[in-house]
Formats: C-alpha cells, structure tokens, sequence
C-alpha cells in the first residue's frame, strides 16, 4: 500500500467511475483512460471517461438540483459550505498527498493547496450572509429602487491541471452560497483529485437533508466534454480555467448561446527590479514565483525587467540559487522543484530555450536532471534567459520554468516593456521608492489584474479578486465581489403611492 492508496481510502475514491451526478457514480460511456503519475509515470489507476450524452444527464440533475436550492436560505447553504469546510479539514493531508501524486507539487505548496479550499470555505460562509444589493434613491415620489441578488443557475466549471484542487473549490464554494449547483469537468491530468473533492462534498452533502446531492457532478473527460459544457444552454455560467487557446473556444461556444464565461486564462508575468529595491527579499520572493511548482503556475514570473545598474547583480544571484535548487521527488522534504506535468511540456520548454537562443538569448540552465530522481519522470533545472530585448518568444507563456531577464534603463520604460505582452494576469515591482510603488498601481501602470510591491508574482490569498485583463480573460473569482458573476441581478422599483409618475418626467396621458 502506497500514501497515496491509503488517502484514497480513507477519502473513499471510486476511481473506476469517471461520471458522479452526485452520490451516484457511474462508467462514464466514453473510453477507458489510464491515469497517471508525473512523478514517475507510474499508473494511478484506468477511469471510465465521461462522452456528452453523460454531460447531458449531469446538466439535467443540476438543473433539478437548482429548483430546490435557490429556495433554500443562503445562510442555509453556508451551512453546507461550512460542513465541507470542516471535511476538508479532517482530510487536509489526504488530499495534498493526491496533488502531490497527480500534479507533482511539492508537498508544502499541496498542502498550501487545500488550505486554499478551505480558506475559500471560510470566506463563502460570510458572505452567504452578506450578499447585499443596494437601494438607490429614487426619482419618482413614494417609490422605492433597489436591487436583488438571485441565484443564476448550474455553472459548468472546467479547471486546469496545475491547481487541481483548489480552483474547482473558489467555484464550488461560492456558487453553492449563492444558490448554483454545479458540474466540474477537470483536467484529463487530474482525475483522481477531482473525484476525491467531490466525494469529500457528498460527505457534507449526507448530513443534510434538505439539500440535493445532485448539487454537484463531475465528468472527467477530454476537449469533447468541455466542448459540451460550453453548449449546453442548461448551464448558465461557464467558469474555465485554463490556456488562452482554451479559453478562446469555450468563450466562442457560450457566446453563441448568449451565456456567461467567467475565463481565467494563461499570464506572462513580469516583476520590475528598480534601483532601491531590496535585493535580499526580492530573490526569495522571485525564485519563488519563477521557479516553485516547477514553473507551472498561471501566476508563475515569467519575465524579469532589472534597471541595466543592478543588472548584473541580480542575474548573478539568481544564477547562484538556481545552481543549487534541489530538483527531485516532490514526495520528499527538501525538494523545491517537482516534475514537469508530462513530456509535452518538456518539449515546449526545450523549443522555446531554443528559439530565446536564435533570438539572442543566452540560456543558463533548463536542462533535464537525471540524477537523483525518480525514474519515468521528467525533472528539469528552471531556465535562466538573458535576453537583450523582449522577442517574439518572450511574448508568449511557456509553460514551463523559464524566467526570462530584460534590462531597462528608466521606469517608464520598464512599464512600456511590461504592459507589452498580450496577457495580463500578475504584475510585481520590487522598490522602496514611494512614487515608483504608486506610479506601478496607478492608471499609468502595471495593466494586469493583480499588481504586487515588494510581493512576487505568484501565491495570492483568496480574500481578493483573482483574475486577469487582456488574453488572460477578465474574469474574476475568489474573494472580493466576485461572487457576482455568480448571481443574476434584479432592480425593483416599487410604487407606494397612489400616483403613476413616469421616469424622466414622461408624459402619457390618456384621457
Ligand atoms: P488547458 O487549456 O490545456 O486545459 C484546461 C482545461 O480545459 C482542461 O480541463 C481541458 O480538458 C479543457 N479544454 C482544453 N481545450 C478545451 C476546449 N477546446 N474546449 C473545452 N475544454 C477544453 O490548460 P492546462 O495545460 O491544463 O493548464 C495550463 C494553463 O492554464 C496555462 O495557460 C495557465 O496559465 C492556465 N491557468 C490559468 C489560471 C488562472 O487562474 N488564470 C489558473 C491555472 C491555470
């Protein structure tokens, strides 16, 4: 017996049935794919892929689950929410054992993970007593203006490999207190999390009767079944997180339909090193963003803009540390960097080192490490690029841990280098000039949707909005008012007068 089959036991995965509508788990009528571990490429397992006609009977129960739920009293569905919460608690280390195995992150950050889902738990308890409308005063006499916050309906969620677990919870969490059943379609990578969240939901879901456990389903499957998710009119909110190129297709899909998206796309992150930055406390916070989770994150420091003064200094010190990164099984202790997801993305990474090349570059590590890790799997040294400006390759997210450095010579320039790039998740400067750090936050700044000083890139708490601008999509999830997107607005106007004023003084007399 492995960790990972004694979480998966405790946790009660059925990881034969790739199709949950809630505590009813089934073969998905689809092919049967084998799952399979990044850290060694051993098999984790054969699961019953979902086809369409399986997304159908998902989105018809959630819908069913839906008529009964936006009766319920939000409070009351934080109470769920809240009984999840404490599951995920008693089954915190359980979990991270199965993004360590399936996603290959190193064991802090899996646990750090799961804390996020249940950070997100904390936070929709809240706010499922504090989904407030507004009242505005009104122009007509006697009457009363003000807005309601109603449940939307089933969201379809799909998420990406990198953050198996806690992506779908920032999803699950708020869409349940604001009254939507929902239906998660993971990534292919990372099935066996995915039936574990669900199973630890159905746990909550069996201590209270009054709520459906058909609030949740989840359909592992390929591109058929989010293709299928994005065109099912049943399902009003699409939340994909994911590649640009993803993103594009579903949002094409569910804009036929006249549906929502809620799009949480790749980034292309930059961190600025001015003059006064302290230098001690960048590095960590840089070869952290840059080089942690083996570079796959959305957030990831993908790019590093240094004033040409400090140029040197700063490559120099990151070239020290990346020299000693302990790169290995993310199993153990004091591994930083884990495997890559597969071999595609170490392909990706080794095409792009070679095009930074032919674009001047020079490339300081990036190789694959052999020596001391598991076998099967695919381990690599982060990549350090000196390049002389920002090319085409720079441009685009690799994913994959490839930090790119840039010089500049005055602020206005780093921030014309950083806003350049069409994506724009997360943004970072490292200074202890005021003006700069504000100039970084102002109108006239950093374009992104997260904008960071003296923080890097990467590692958001969910108390904010999380989300990004241009190719990265504009969505918006997590904390804040993000809950939004998950409700439909209504605006009532009541008349409590004998008199029918018309707005903007209209006349329309019929006598
Ligand atoms: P991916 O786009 O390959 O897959 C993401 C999900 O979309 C998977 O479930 C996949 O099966 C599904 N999918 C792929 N093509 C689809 C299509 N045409 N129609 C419907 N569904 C489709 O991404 P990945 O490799 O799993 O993850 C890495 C990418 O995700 C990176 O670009 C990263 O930046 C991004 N990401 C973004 C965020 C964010 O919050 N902005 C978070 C995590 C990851």
């Amino acid at each position: 017996m492995t960790e990972l089959d004694d979480a998966l036991g405790r946790i009660g995965v059925d990881a034969t049935h790739g199709v949950w509508v809630g505590a009813d788990g089934a073969q998905g009528s689809g092919a049967v794919c084998e799952a399979r571990s990044p850290i060694d490429g051993s098999s984790l397992g054969q699961i019953g892929w979902a086809t369409t006609s399986d997304v159908a009977r998902a989105a018809a129960a959630n819908r069913k689950a839906f008529e009964v739920l936006r009766r319920i009293p939000a409070p009351r569905r934080g109470e769920l929410v809240r009984r999840f919460g404490q599951v995920l608690r008693e089954h915190h280390e359980d979990l991270a054992v199965l993004v360590t195995w399936e996603a290959g992150k190193i064991r802090s950050e899996a646990v750090g993970e799961v804390q996020e889902m249940i950070d997100i738990c904390d936070f929709a308890v809240g706010l499922s007593r504090q989904l407030y409308g507004k009242t505005m005063t009104s122009e007509r006499a006697a009457h009363r203006l003000t807005e309601q916050w109603h449940p939307l309906g089933p969201v379809g969620v799909i998420t990406a490999f990198n953050f198996p677990v806690a992506v779908w919870a920032w999803n699950a969490a708020i869409a349940l207190v604001c009254g939507d059943p929902l239906v998660w379609k993971p990534s292919e990578r990372t099935p066996l999390c995915a039936l574990a969240c669900h199973q630890l939901l159905m746990r909550a879901c069996e201590t209270m009767d009054d709520i459906p456990d058909t609030v949740s389903s989840v359909v592992i499957g390929g591109t058929d079944v989010g293709q299928a998710l994005a065109g099912d009119r049943r399902l009003p909110l699409i939340s994909a997180t994911g590649s640009v190129r993803m993103g594009r297709s579903v949002a094409q899909v569910v804009a036929e339909r006249l549906g929502r998206t809620l799009l949480e796309l790749g980034g292309n992150n930059a961190a600025i090193v001015t003059p006064s930055a302290d230098l001690e406390l960048a590095l960590r916070a840089l070869v952290f963003a840059a080089a942690g989770t083996a570079g796959q994150r959305c957030t990831t420091l993908r790019r590093l803009i240094v004033q040409r003064d400090r140029y040197e200094e700063v490559v120099e010190a990151i070239r020290a540390v990346y020299a000693r990164l302990s790169v290995g099984d993310p199993r153990l202790p004091d591994t930083l960097v884990g495997p890559l997801i597969d071999k595609p993305a170490f392909s990706a990474m080794q095409a792009a080192l070679d095009r930074a090349r032919a674009q001047g570059g020079t490339v300081h590590f990036g190789e694959r490490v052999r020596q001391d890790v598991p076998e099967g799997g695919i381990y690599v040294r982060p990549a350090l690029v000196e390049m002389p400006s920002q090319t085409a390759i720079v441009m685009e997210e690799t994913f994959a841990p490839i930090l790119y450095v840039i010089p500049y010579d005055d602020l206005q320039d780093a921030i014309r280098i950083h806003n350049e790039v069409p994506q724009g998740l997360s943004s970072s400067i490292f200074t202890n000039d005021m003006r700069e750090a504000e100039t970084f936050c102002g109108p006239q700044g950093s374009d992104c949707g997260i904008v960071n000083v003296n923080v890097g890139t990467s590692g958001a708490e969910i108390g904010g909005a999380f989300g990004g601008e241009k190719d990265t999509g504009g969505g918006r999830e997590s904390g804040s008012d993000a809950w939004k997107a998950y409700m439909r607005r209504a605006t009532h106007t009541v008349n409590y007068s004998d008199e029918l004023p018309l707005a903007q003084g209209v006349e329309f007399d019929m006598e």
